[in-house]
């Protein structure tokens, strides 16, 4: 499917490179909340910092899949979303601020060092 995306961002190992991203991105221990940031530079390599880049991706890998493997992706990105959800903070400007602010994972609050 990754062969066959049409799609620059989805190339062969992306969804596991995507996978490994937003894990590592909800590592650190603690409570303190975590805050995406912008990629330096938006080519198919660097824009993996970006850990709203790396959900748009998973989203369109899901979309593409053949029914079971994406309920397997499924499972394991909604487990992602659940500590996303509660490691990031809602940001109340994000349709003013947030590129595709109607995307619900693009509406938390950006910025600042990402471990905190
Ligand atoms: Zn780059």
């Amino acid at each position: 499917m990754e062969r066959l995306s049409g799609d620059y961002y989805i190339y062969p190992g992306a969804t596991e490179r995507a996978l490994r991203r937003y894990r590592g991105f909800l590592q650190p221990p603690g409570r303190r909340p975590l805050y995406p940031q912008d990629a330096e530079c938006s080519c198919r390599g660097c824009s993996f910092d970006d850990v709203r880049h790396v959900r748009d991706v998973l989203e369109e890998v899901v979309r593409q899949l053949p029914a079971r493997p994406r309920a397997e992706l499924e499972r394991q990105v909604r487990a992602l979303d659940a500590r996303y959800v509660e490691r990031t903070l809602p940001d109340p400007f994000a349709t003013h601020r947030q590129w595709r602010s109607d995307l619900w994972w693009r509406s938390r609050l950006a910025g600042g060092r990402e471990a905190g």
